[in-house]
């Protein structure tokens, strides 16, 4: 079956989450109140539709509770972001993701209820900022405020070892869950799987447990 999704909000951000979703085959409802704006995704979403998002009615006739997960996408307007919301809750949405423009704007969405909040621009900063000081961490996904999954390229200091011999469970406390080698991915490496040079290896624990291997090890 298909994944259900309503995007509110299509400047850039919203915009490409609904041609994301697309493409990767969800069904998407597409919400503006800018006709141009709606106008411009009519032809990629599944449906695109002329709303405010701030009147409780509107949301309500256009079904917006029956669909999996809503992401609130409006930018500048922090009060109609939460308005809408706030409406969301009260409709009884099961997953709503909400932007946020600043702090004080994320503070106020986690408060009333919002089940993701994301902060595009700062994450993406900071994303791009640790990417280039590091040539060994290529990527990142924070599962919690203190434990992530990380991609590591291995390098010389690694490649040769296998899982036995690097043994950084029981050094380090983190688990290598899996290994790309080009296209190829092995999940859950064996324990005589060697790692090559240049493999990157996806590894979950604690940031400071993480930060302690790469130090030590790589
Ligand atoms: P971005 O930084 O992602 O480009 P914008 O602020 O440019 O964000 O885009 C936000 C979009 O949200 C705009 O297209 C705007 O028309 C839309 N929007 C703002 N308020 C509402 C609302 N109450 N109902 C529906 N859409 C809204």
């Amino acid at each position: 079956m298909k994944k259900e999704f309503v995007v509110i909000g299509l400047g850039r951000f919203g915009g490409s989450i609904v041609g994301e979703l697309i493409s990767q085959g969800a069904h998407v409802m597409a919400i503006d109140h800018s006709s141009d704006r709606v106008d411009e995704f009519a032809s990629i979403a599944t449906q695109a539709v002329v709303a405010n998002s701030t009147d409780e009615a509107v949301l309500k006739s256009l079904g917006i509770r029956n669909f999996e997960h809503v992401i609130v996408a409006i930018g500048e307007d922090i009060q109609a972001s939460i308005l809408t919301t706030i409406i969301l809750k009260e409709i009884g949405v099961e997953k709503i993701t909400v932007k946020a423009q600043n702090d004080y704007h994320e503070k106020v969405l986690r408060k009333i209820g919002a089940d993701f909040v994301v902060h595009p621009e700062r994450d993406m900063g900071i994303r791009i900022a640790n990417n280039m000081l590091s040539n060994t961490v290529l990527d990142y996904l924070e599962l919690s405020d203190e434990h992530s999954i990380m991609e590591l390229k291995a390098n010389d200091n690694i490649a040769g070892n296998s899982m036995i011999d690097l043994d950084i469970r029981a050094k380090y406390g983190i688990t290598i869950v899996g290994i790309k080698r080009g296209t190829e991915i092995i999940v859950s490496p064996q324990a005589d799987d060697k790692i090559q040079l240049g493999d990157i290896m996806l590894v979950i624990g604690a940031d400071a447990d993480i930060n302690r291997f790469v130090k030590k090890a790589m």
